[in-house]
């Protein structure tokens, strides 16, 4: 029965010093070229992984990144465009990962944005512009990798979360983004115990990075809130590779449905 089956199949047990390592894996990364999950995308290369980057914007030079994080790292890393909010696109974009890269193990659904308006005042499309890339874009994103991961019976899904899934900050104006944070965890919950045969589907929720979204919140805004930091600092993005490489990799092996707060422990008081 189900117990002698593949459910959150055992890893061997191996040296601690192998625990973290993702030799032989292939990892996929949604907004990896920028901000945290530039970060991720070095992490996993540094673990050992092979690593494809899917990016939107073409303001800056994906593909340049790519090569720099392959030839440090020697590993095959390469740079896809895939919008996240096209279900097909991103569907499309991870089974061509698979193809090129022979497999795939690891897929990070990190894009999001952010915005800012009084509830009252939001009109349907700033809401759902929203949620169509921070929710609905990690769920294509989540689906599209375990219809490849139900196929190989293996497989690893992490969500880039938030702190703003816990509580709300002050001042608030976050509304469609706390609320498509909040449903991300408790998404990957369902998700975790759907997809248990298969795959693990965790998240990451950090608290005030220093990244572009960081840079674009008012400033009066991040004075407050950073003034309730129990760290009395913000976080480097590179402070979240660690993070990343332990959801990634066998040594969170039994973790499936969690959501690791990393915050300063600005969720605390
Ligand atoms: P950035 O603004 O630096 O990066 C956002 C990333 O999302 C970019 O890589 C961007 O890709 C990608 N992205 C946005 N829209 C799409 C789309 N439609 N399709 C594909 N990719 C898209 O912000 P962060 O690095 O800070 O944010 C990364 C994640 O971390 C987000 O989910 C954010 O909500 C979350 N987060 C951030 C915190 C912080 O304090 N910074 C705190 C908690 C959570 P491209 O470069 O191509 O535009």
């Amino acid at each position: 029965g189900r117990i002698d089956s593949m459910v959150l199949s055992k890893p061997k047990n191996k040296h601690v010093s192998q625990v973290f390592s993702l030799s032989g894996k292939v990892a996929a990364i949604t907004g990896g070229a920028r901000g945290i999950g530039l970060e991720v995308s070095r992490a996993l290369a540094e673990a050992g992984a092979d690593v494809a980057i899917i990016y939107n914007s073409t303001n800056y030079d994906a593909s340049a990144i790519a090569t720099t994080i392959a030839s440090s790292n020697n590993i095959k890393c390469t740079a896809y465009r895939s919008d996240v909010t096209d279900a097909e696109g991103i569907e499309k974009t991870l089974q061509l990962i698979e193809r090129e890269f022979g497999h795939l193990d690891i897929v990070v659904a990190n894009a999001g944005i952010a915005s800012y308006h009084a509830a009252e005042d939001y009109t349907p499309a700033e809401f759902s512009d929203v949620m169509k890339v921070n929710f609905d874009g990690a769920f294509y994103t989540a689906q599209a990798a375990a219809r490849i991961f139900k196929k190989s019976g293996r497989g690893n899904v992490v969500f880039t979360a938030s702190v703003s899934a816990i509580l709300v900050n002050v001042p608030q104006k976050q509304a469609a983004y706390n609320a498509s944070k909040a449903g991300l965890v408790h998404l990957a919950k369902s998700l975790a115990v759907e997809w248990v045969d298969f795959c693990r589907v965790n998240c990451i929720s950090p608290g005030f990075i220093a990244t572009d979204m960081i840079a674009t919140h008012p400033q009066e805004w991040k004075d407050k809130w950073f003034s309730m930091i129990p760290a009395q600092r913000l976080c480097d993005p590179y402070e979240l590779k660690g993070v990343y490489v332990f959801c990634a990799s066998d040594a969170s092996s039994y973790m499936t449905g969690a959501n690791l707060v990393i915050d300063g422990g600005y969720t605390l008081p």
